[in-house]
């Protein structure tokens, strides 16, 4: 199995970063031809997800998270480290995603792209690119 770490620097307390030409160039890097890919967060307060690289999206993706999970909601958590509502969207995302790919393409949509989450950044974040050919 192939494996390798990413860095991600984030520059804000939300972001959501399009590591797509990223894992395209993991994918490349392997050698791989036939298989699935796996991406992992190996945080509590980030996540993944596949969806539509688009400006209006971009926000309503924001809005509907602020949304279910408001920044104050007397967690208690928030006692001890003031970021509840990070680790609870963390939860209501994945904090993993596998893509099949073939010929050492991934097979995704026209119109789907990869998203890192970032919700309590600023900081220097990192992922595991696994992938098994077969
Ligand atoms: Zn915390």
């Amino acid at each position: 199995m192939f494996v390798k770490n990413i860095s991600i620097k984030t520059t804000k307390n939300f972001e959501l970063v399009d590591i797509t030409k990223k894992i395209n160039e993991v994918l490349k890097i392997s050698g791989a031809k036939d298989g699935l890919l796996n991406i992992f967060t190996r945080h509590t307060t980030t996540a993944l997800f596949i969806n539509e690289n688009e400006d209006g999206l971009i926000k309503d993706y924001e809005d509907m998270l602020f949304k279910l999970v408001p920044r104050r909601g007397g967690y208690r958590h928030d006692r001890i480290d003031d970021n509840a509502h990070s680790h609870l969207k963390s939860i209501i995302l994945n904090t993993s995603i596998t893509i099949p790919f073939k010929d050492s393409k991934l097979l995704l949509g026209t119109w789907q792209r990869i998203f890192f989450v970032e919700l309590d950044g600023p900081r220097s974040r990192n992922i595991i690119v696994s992938i098994i050919e077969g």
